[in-house]
C-alpha cells in the first residue's frame, strides 16, 4: 500500500527561506532531469523530484534519500532551469542539514570528496584506455582521407582567436585567472582535468596534444566555467568544439563517442554504488 503524503507547508517555507532556491517556481518541465549528467548515465538522480519533495515540505524524507549524495554539484540543473530554480543549491542545503541532524556523520563530506576525486581519475583512465586501443585507432589510410590532411592538418589551431573555429567564445580575452578551474566540478585534481590548461593550450594554438588528450572528454558541459569567467570566455563551448574537431580530424577512433558514453554508464553506476557503500558504512567505504 502506498504511504500517504503529508504536505508540511511550514517546512516548505523554511526550506525556501534557508536556501533561496526559488523551488516554488518549478513547473515540472523536467529540463533539469534530462540535463543532469548523473541522471543521464544512471537514471537515479532527478533534481525535479527533490524540488517537489521540498515543495511538499518533506524534509525528513529528503534527508534520508541517498540521491542527495549522488550529486556532483555541477549546477547544470540550475543553469538549464527556465524558472531560475536552483536544485543544486537545494541539494547542498540538504546535505548540510543531513549532517546537522545526525543522519550522516560529519566526515561524510570529506569521504565523498575523496570518492569524487577517484571517480574522475577513473574516468580519465578509461578515456585514455579507449584512445589507446590500437585496434580502434584510425589507420594511416583513414587519417589521410580526412579533409584536414596536409598543411591544414599540421597547421595547429588558430592562435588567440575570439571567434573560435566558428564558435563565439571570446577565448582570446582569457588572462589565466583560474576562476574557471576553481568553479569546475570535475577539476578536483588539476593533473586529471583542468579547464584553464585546455584554454591556455588552445590560445597557444597547440593542436594535436590537445585534441588527443583524454582529459578533453571529462568535461560534462555544465557551463560553470563560463558562468564564473569575468572575461566572458565560454569555456564549455571551447571544449565542445575541440571534442568535435578531434572527431572530425580522426584523432580519436570513429566510434569513440559511442564507446565513451557506454563506459560512462558503467562508471557512474559504480560511483553511485560506492556512495551507497559510504552511506551504509561511513568510516569504511572511503578506505575500501
Ligand atoms: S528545470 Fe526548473 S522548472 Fe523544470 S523541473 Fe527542473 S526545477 Fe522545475
Ligand atoms: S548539480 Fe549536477 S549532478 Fe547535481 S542534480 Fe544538478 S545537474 Fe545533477
Ligand atoms: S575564468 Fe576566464 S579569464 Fe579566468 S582563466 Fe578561466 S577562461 Fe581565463
Ligand atoms: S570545463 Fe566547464 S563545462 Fe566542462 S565540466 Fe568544467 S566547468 Fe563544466
Amino acid at each position: 500500500m502506498l504511504a500517504a503524503v503529508n504536505p508540511q507547508a511550514s517546512l516548505r517555507r523554511s526550506i525556501n527561506q534557508a536556501v533561496r532556491a526559488d523551488i516554488n517556481q518549478c513547473y515540472t518541465c523536467a529540463s533539469c532531469v534530462t540535463e543532469c549528467p548523473v541522471n543521464r548515465a544512471t537514471n537515479k538522480l532527478q533534481p525535479r523530484k527533490l524540488v517537489w519533495m521540498a515543495n511538499l515540505g518533506l524534509l525528513d524524507e529528503l534527508l534520508r534519500l541517498p540521491d542527495i549524495w549522488y550529486c556532483l554539484g555541477c549546477n547544470r540543473c540550475s543553469h538549464v532551469c527556465p524558472m531560475s530554480v536552483k536544485p543544486a543549491a537545494l541539494i547542498r542545503f540538504l546535505r548540510q542539514e543531513a549532517v546537522r541532524a545526525g543522519v550522516v556523520p560529519a566526515a561524510m563530506h570529506g569521504q565523498l570528496q575523496q570518492l569524487h576525486r577517484e571517480f574522475q581519475g577513473a574516468r580519465r583512465q578509461v578515456a585514455a584506455d579507449l584512445l589507446d586501443q590500437s585496434s580502434a585507432r584510425p589507420t594511416p589510410a583513414a587519417v589521410r582521407q580526412t579533409p584536414f590532411q596536409g598543411s591544414d592538418r599540421d597547421a595547429g589551431l588558430p592562435r588567440r582567436a575570439g571567434d573560435y573555429l566558428g564558435y563565439g567564445t571570446n577565448l582570446s580575452s582569457c588572462f589565466a585567472c583560474e576562476e574557471c578551474s576553481n568553479a569546475c566540478p570535475i577539476s578536483l585534481d588539476r593533473s586529471v582535468f583542468d579547464p584553464l590548461r585546455i584554454i591556455r593550450m588552445a590560445n597557444m594554438g597547440i593542436k594535436e596534444p590537445l585534441l588527443r588528450s583524454p582529459s578533453l572528454w571529462l568535461c560534462i558541459q555544465c557551463q560553470s566555467c563560463t558562468q564564473s569567467c569575468g572575461q566572458a570566455v565560454k569555456g564549455h563551448l571551447v571544449i565542445s568544439r575541440l571534442q568535435q574537431l578531434a572527431v572530425e580530424e580522426n584523432l580519436v577512433p570513429a566510434d569513440f563517442r559511442t564507446q565513451w558514453q557506454a563506459r560512462q554508464a558503467l562508471l557512474y553506476g559504480r560511483f553511485l554504488k560506492a556512495v551507497d557503500g559510504l552511506l551504509a558504512a561511513p568510516g569504511e567505504a572511503a578506505n575500501a
